[in-house]
């Protein structure tokens, strides 16, 4: 949100000097952006381990690291590993588990 508290940039009416219509404007910009208020990408059950194991290996800080870095797929990676094996079209066998620990 491009709101400081008293200017927003993309006011109709200040264009971002500063004006009492700033709040009001930068509100209707979050409601059209988001609807229904901001939604979580990922929930993980804090009281399973299974779960839990696999919010590390997707947020992880060397998971991150691996994923932003050079040889990782970004966020693309992140959202194909939130999806998980349950929807993958193209899904071998699910058993089979790949650790990369490279
Ligand atoms: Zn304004």
């Amino acid at each position: 949100m491009r709101f400081d508290g008293h200017r927003y940039v993309d006011c109709r009416w200040c264009g971002g000097r500063g004006c009492l219509q700033c709040e009001n404007e930068a509100n209707k910009a979050y409601q059209r952006v988001f609807p229904d208020g901001p939604k979580p990408i990922a929930t993980f059950k804090t009281d399973d381990p299974a779960d839990m194991e696999r919010m590390r290996s997707i947020f992880g800080a060397d998971a991150l690291k691996k994923t932003f870095g050079p040889e990782g797929g970004g966020m693309a990676e992140i959202h194909e590993k939130l999806r998980g094996p349950t929807s993958e079209p193209t899904s071998q066998a699910t058993s089979s588990k790949e650790h990369y620990n490279g």
